[in-house]
């Protein structure tokens, strides 16, 4: 389903992502974990061009992401993201802003995207929200709207950035348990958190990355209990 060829990115002279290759298959549940400033966020960005990569492929679905006739705006469609600090907008109601998207972009009536946020925000457990506005939400209410405005576009792949990092530690459960949900529920996702326990449970694979590479691609058992890069192990032995 996504399929990635030397994937690099610089920021001027520094360069973050120093040649990433991967293939991830439909329904494929992968957690990244690293250190601050491994390229993480970097290398979710490029999948959906947030960011320009400076050189390498990507493909979805065998659409050539990187190609110049491609049209973005499909692509990100297809490829839905939630980030750490939510990014809903402040002036738009909870219902408005699951509605913008499909609205706009998709040409769905208002009716019917209406029809579909509502059923949306039942399944992230919000329904009596959908009139409010995101200042009255808590940080997990807010990312779970979040989430059901990414899930309203129907991507087929869906990238979170950190989504639990902004979060009280006692809202991050309510999270965690929308987006394992949905991993049951056979959506291919790419996750890079801290929650040790989301990537061992959760996640049918784990990236380790530093500096620029994965260094490490395994089944969560292997990273955690028989991790073979050393700079994993000493990773691990910080965070776990
Ligand atoms: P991570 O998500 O693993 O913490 P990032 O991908 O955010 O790492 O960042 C990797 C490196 O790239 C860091 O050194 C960061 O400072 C740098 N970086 C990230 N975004 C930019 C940017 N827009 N401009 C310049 N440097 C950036
Ligand atoms: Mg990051």
């Amino acid at each position: 389903m996504i399929k990635i060829k030397n994937l690099k990115k610089s920021y001027g002279k520094l360069e973050v992502l120093k040649g990433i290759d991967t293939k991830i298959k439909e329904g494929e549940v992968i957690s990244i974990i690293g250190p601050s400033g491994s390229g993480k966020s970097t290398f979710l960005r490029c999948i959906n061009r947030l960011e320009e990569p400076t050189s390498g492929q990507i493909f979805i679905h065998g659409t050539d992401v990187l190609g110049k006739k491609v049209n973005i705006n499909k692509i990100r469609e297809n490829v839905g993201m939630v980030f750490q600090h939510f990014n809903l907008y402040p002036h738009k109601t909870v219902l408005e802003n699951i509605t913008l998207g499909p609205i706009k972009l998709k040409k769905i009536s208002k009716t019917e995207a209406g029809k579909k946020a509502v059923e949306l925000l039942k399944k992230v457990g919000l329904e009596d929200k959908r009139d409010v506005y995101p200042n009255k939400l808590s940080g997990g209410q807010k990312q779970r709207v979040a989430i059901a405005r990414a899930l309203a576009m129907d991507p087929k792949i869906m990238l979170f950035d950190e989504p639990t990092s902004a979060l009280d530690p006692e809202m991050i459960g309510e999270v965690l348990k929308v987006m394992k949900e949905l991993a049951q529920a056979g959506m291919t996702m790419i996750v890079v958190t801290h929650e040790m326990g989301f990537a061992r449970n959760v996640a049918n694979r784990v990236f380790f990355m530093d500096d620029g590479y994965i260094l490490e691609d395994d089944l969560p058992k292997e990273i955690f209990d028989n991790p073979k890069n050393e700079r994993t192990k000493e990773f691990l032995k910080k965070v776990l």
